[in-house]
């Protein structure tokens, strides 16, 4: 695999799918491209320049698209997944202060109140 363009900065006429994150590169965003050669191909790779900076952070040779977030390296990802999940009640992603891997159903903090709510009305109502 060698690189046959440097990278370079450019501005994206149109969107493009980011090489790093998956996530989409917005139309007049500025992003990082160069081009390399795989096995008599010609690769184009674009990413954020948040994803470029995590890229290099990473080392990494090359990731598949989506499998790290935006601006991070996979271990901020991973870090980021736990403490970051999202609530089994309205599929909200929410903030963990822990990392979470023990509480199931996981409930961001306004539906867990709301559990906790019902519990306690249907209680009463019990009585
Ligand atoms: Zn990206
Ligand atoms: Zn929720």
């Amino acid at each position: 695999m060698s690189v046959i363009w440097q990278p370079v900065t450019q501005t994206a006429r149109k969107e493009h799918p980011c090489s790093w994150c998956g996530e989409a590169i917005a139309k007049g965003e500025e992003y990082w491209r160069w081009v390399w050669e795989d096995r008599g191909e010609l690769v184009a790779v674009k990413v954020h320049l948040d994803c470029r900076d995590a890229w290099q952070r990473d080392g990494a040779e090359f990731a598949e698209p989506s499998e790290a977030r935006r601006g991070m390296t996979m271990d901020e990802t991973a870090i980021y997944e736990t403490t970051h999940p999202t609530c089994e009640e309205c599929e909200r992603e929410f903030h963990a202060p822990e990392a979470t891997y023990c509480n199931v159903p996981y409930l961001c903090p306004d539906c867990a109140r709301a559990m906790k709510a019902r519990e306690k009305r249907e209680a009463e109502d019990a009585d």
